[in-house]
């Protein structure tokens, strides 16, 4: 089926090319072959069309912060795509960039001889840039579409400043966005021809990359940021993880803030990279739910954070994550393109205040390469950092005291933005989010508001501390673990 219209959006104002070859989806930011609504729609065009689909999905070397850990995750999806693909009959061309621009030229190669092209939708990092040069390189019309959540990003045609607005706005239009959900496999008895070969320029110039034989140690990206081990990306280990979130722990989500209970989803690294899509995740919690659209149909959009679905406390408070503030992060990056993520950014009350303590004195001053090497004199904070360069994440209570601890540490609120950026988004598997950004302006006050009693430092910003943290929450197991050699098996 064709995107829903509030999906779609046309890159460039190029004619289709009605006697091309095959139609082409460049899978740049939803990489999976299930539920994608930017797949299904090249799937649509290509039967339209009566031609075969090319799926396209490249991974360049000289974005920041490209690094083993990132590249062998997504080279694991890669190849969950070269066998779904294959099994479908659809021509796969995986192409890994061996050196800096070594892929310029692949897009407007494979145009050449295509009716058209589909590809994602993702307002944050590199991608909206990319699209809009391969859109103006190549002769055919491209489409985008925005598969990025479950509802709609331009159903809010402007950037929230509280997590409470867009969660009105979620209530206001959910039932009509759940109403029309991707479909859960779009490839299966999707009919279409296949591929006589590829263009010869692209087979000689970009051949496919062999994803079983890569050896990522002759790829010029960083060496020293090493693939966590035990984690493997694609949509095989999303679905797994899926599956043993929803069979043994959404009924404790609601104790996820326990560093030491595993109660969350774990899934932000496959959310990320689109291995597993918003809606599929929303889907199996409904299912457990025994939950559909009907019950929300025309339900006042209160903006109230329980009670509203109509599910069990814990799905409830799980749903207010998954669609609530992931998507409000979302939002967010395609509302302001140009500064999302820029501290400038910040709301007015976050920036004055912090100006006016600018020149607080601080208890500790610390610098990247010390943060980096967790070389704090805080325990808890050094085992976050530690988590962090070991498993790519952070337990999301922790992580929130990480940032603030940053903010509390550094000679200006700015250099806490600087090294906070920089340290998750190297290290994090689901860095350079939508969710970095926002997790990281509200350490500095975004989505917040204005707290009392005003603090040295951070003013009216939301102040945490380590021995709160250890007040509210059990750590001492975590902070063991993590201070321990790198042997010691993860928590998670
Ligand atoms: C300083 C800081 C940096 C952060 N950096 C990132 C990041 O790089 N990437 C990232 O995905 N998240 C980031 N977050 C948000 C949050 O910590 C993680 O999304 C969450 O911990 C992921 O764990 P989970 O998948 O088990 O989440 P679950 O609790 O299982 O939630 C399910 C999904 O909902 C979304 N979600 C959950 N909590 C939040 C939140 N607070 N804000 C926005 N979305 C949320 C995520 O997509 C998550 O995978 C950051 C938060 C802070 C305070």
């Amino acid at each position: 089926m064709e995107a829903p219209q509030d999906r779609l959006a046309l890159a460039n104002d190029a004619p289709v090319r009605e006697d091309g070859r095959y139609v082409v989806y460049w899978m740049l930011a939803q990489r999976r072959t299930r539920w994608n609504f930017g797949l299904e729609h090249a799937i649509a065009r290509a039967q339209e069309l009566e031609r075969p689909l090319v799926v396209v999905e490249a991974l360049s070397c000289s974005y920041r912060w490209a690094s083993d850990r990132h590249h062998a995750f997504i080279i694991d999806g890669m190849r969950d795509q070269r066998d779904a693909l294959a099994a479908a009959g659809v021509t796969y061309l995986p192409y890994v960039e061996p050196a800096e621009d070594a892929g310029k030229g692949l897009h407007a190669a494979l145009a050449a001889e295509a009716c058209c092209y589909v590809t994602d939708h993702w307002p944050c990092f590199h991608m909206p840039m990319w699209v809009e040069r391969v859109a103006a390189e190549i002769d055919v019309r491209m489409e985008t579409v925005d598969s990025c959540g479950v509802i709609p990003l331009r159903s809010a045609p402007k950037g929230f400043a509280r997590a409470h607005d867009f969660r009105r706005h979620v209530h206001r239009v959910a039932f009509d966005a759940l109403s029309r959900m991707p479909v859960a496999e779009p490839l299966r008895g999707a009919g279409l021809p296949s591929l006589d070969g590829l263009p010869a320029e692209v087979t000689e110039r970009w051949p496919a990359t062999d994803l079983d034989r890569l050896d990522l140690a002759s790829l010029p990206i960083d060496h020293t940021v090493a693939p966590v081990e035990g984690v493997r990306g694609g949509q095989a280990a999303a679905l797994a993880r899926l599956g043993g979130f929803m069979e043994e722990r959404i009924g404790r989500y609601l104790d996820r803030n326990q560093p030491e209970v595993e109660a969350s989803s774990g899934l932000s690294p496959w959310l990320h990279y689109g291995h597993v899509s918003a809606h599929e995740v929303f889907h199996r919690v409904a299912d457990h739910e025994s939950w559909d659209p009907s019950l929300i149909e025309g339900q006042k959009a209160t903006g109230k954070r329980e009670g509203w679905w109509g599910m069990s406390a814990a799905s409830e408070g799980f749903m207010d994550e998954l669609v609530t503030w992931r998507e409000v992060c979302l939002n967010t990056c395609e509302n302001r393109p140009r500064d999302y993520g820029r501290y400038e950014s910040l709301p007015d009350f976050a920036k004055k205040t912090l100006a006016e303590h600018a020149d607080d004195p601080r208890p500790h001053v610390y610098t990247l390469e010390q943060f980096e090497n967790a070389e704090t004199h805080d325990p808890l904070w050094n085992a976050a950092q530690n988590q962090l360069r070991r498993e790519g994440i952070i337990h999301n209570y922790l992580r929130m005291l990480w940032g603030k601890k940053i903010l509390h540490w550094t000679e200006s609120p700015q250099e806490a933005h600087r090294i906070m950026v920089e340290l998750n988004n190297k290290y994090g598997l689901d860095g350079r989010d939508p969710n970095s950004w926002g997790g990281i302006m509200w350490v500095l006050g975004r989505y917040d508001r204005a707290w009392g009693p005003e603090r040295e430092i951070f003013g009216k910003v939301r102040y945490m501390t380590s021995d709160n943290t250890a007040r509210k929450v059990r750590v001492k197991n975590y902070v063991a673990r993590y201070n321990a050699a790198p042997e010691t098996p993860s928590m998670f």
